[in-house]
């Protein structure tokens, strides 16, 4: 291979990004010295207005990461020990953790093919057909006995799962809805219930976002926030995230050390204010992968976003036949991919108590052998971008000419 530094492009590079805020970042930090508020409030309250304005919602709670933002909404949303709460199988495994570390047990329901998110089908599905109600009136599920009481809807690559069935089955099911909207800061939904385009993070009974460095709003370390317009949710959560505290050493109940640090607050305060044009610069780049992968037709399926979806694309996902010849080629000429999720959350290891099989789930697994990340992120180059897509080209048509000439 001949091929040098500069025929790299990697996956995700925050590096630049980084560089250009490094004044900025610095007096952050610089302010937070000066005052020795490490954990204070100030700077976090400041960062948790801003958020919650941005998802128009009423409420943000800054917690250290979004699994616990996860975590946190269940409990404070009322998930109780013993429950059963609905969500998908192709989601990053920190979803199930959450619910698990709640208390409840995650039963799963099959994604839509074309956006891969939560199918209201299946969930309708699931509810009609494996769920019963006891003679309370309790619906709880056949399968595990428990009661069901949440959904949690993931809005996977920072694209909207179709919330408009999911609320209405949920308010018909009296159930819980606590939207993982860790790949979706800024993604936007238009509601043809309410007839107007809502911010993801302000739907649901909660939303857990979480600011690992590589998602579109990032800390420099770990950090995450839950958006609410729920009063009550807001102030249980502020106090589960700060050991149960109403007040300083009067805790009503156990609670965690789950605090967003001020450090990391500041930070994302800077960060913010770029978000919008970062994920427009994501946006745009999506659309140009779109237009130039439309030349191998049929062998590489780009991204579907419906027209009441803007996704923020934390990830482009394509999907091509020989995913992993197709990888390895690319990953010889140095452009980074990524697989978002290889294996299947129900195929685990972790999750074989919980008795599923393979082939339970037929449109999650299918994906799974067919989804290929390409490098997306607001300072990709337009030539590096150029250089993905011929590689992907000429990679995906010299591999399927292959297959046909081997059969
Ligand atoms: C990143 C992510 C999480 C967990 O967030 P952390 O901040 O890493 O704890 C949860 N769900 C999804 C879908 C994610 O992508």
């Amino acid at each position: 291979m001949t091929n040098n530094q500069a025929g790299n492009v990697a996956f995700l590079d925050l590096v630049g990004l980084h560089e250009e805020l490094e004044k900025e970042l610095v007096a952050v930090f610089r302010k937070a010295l000066k005052t020795a508020g490490f954990i204070g409030w100030p700077m976090l309250e400041e960062f948790e207005r801003s958020f919650a304005a941005f998802c128009e919602a009423r409420f943000a709670i800054g917690v250290n990461s979004g699994t616990d933002a996860l975590r946190f909404a269940l409990m404070a949303a009322g998930v109780r020990k013993g429950d059963s709460v609905i969500t998908v199988p192709n989601t990053f495994i920190a979803t199930t953790e959450a619910i698990s570390q709640a208390g409840a047990r995650p039963e799963f329901v099959d994604v839509d093919e074309r956006t891969y998110n939560m199918d209201p089908d299946k969930l309708r599905e699931f509810l009609e057909q494996r769920c019963s109600r006891d003679r309370h009136g309790k619906l709880f599920s056949r399968n595990t006995r428990r009661p069901v009481t949440a959904i949690v809807p993931v809005h996977l690559y920072g694209q909207p799962a179709d919330m408009d069935p999911i609320q209405e089955l949920a308010d018909r099911y009296q159930l819980i809805v606590i939207e993982d909207a860790c790949q979706a800061h800024g993604a936007e939904y238009f509601s043809r219930r309410d007839q107007r385009w809502k911010k993801i993070g302000s739907i649901g009974n909660a939303a857990a976002f979480s600011f690992y460095p590589g998602k579109n709003l990032g800390a420099c370390g770990e950090a995450g926030i839950v958006t609410t317009n729920d009063e009550e949710t807001a102030s249980r959560i502020r106090m589960i995230r700060d050991h149960g505290q109403a007040k300083k050493y009067f805790h009503d109940v156990e609670g965690y050390n789950g605090r967003l640090d001020s450090l990391q607050a500041g930070i994302l305060s800077v960060k913010l204010q770029y978000l919008p044009s970062w994920n427009q610069s994501r946006r745009e780049r999506a659309r140009k992968y779109n237009e130039l992968l439309a030349g191998i037709e049929g062998k590489v399926i780009t991204p579907f976003e419906p027209s009441w979806s803007k996704a923020v694309y934390h990830l482009y996902v394509v999907q091509v036949e020989n995913r992993n010849e197709v990888q390895a080629a690319l990953a010889e000429q140095n452009i980074g991919t990524g697989i978002h999720y290889p294996i299947p959350l129900h195929l685990q290891k972790a999750y074989t108590h919980l008795g599923y099989r393979s082939c339970d789930f037929g449109v999650c697994e299918n994906g799974a052998r067919r989804i290929l990340s390409l490098p997306m992120f607001p300072t990709l180059s337009a030539s590096d971008q150029m250089r993905v897509v011929s590689a992907m080209v000429r990679n995906v048509q010299r591999i399927a000419a292959r297959a046909v000439a081997a059969d």
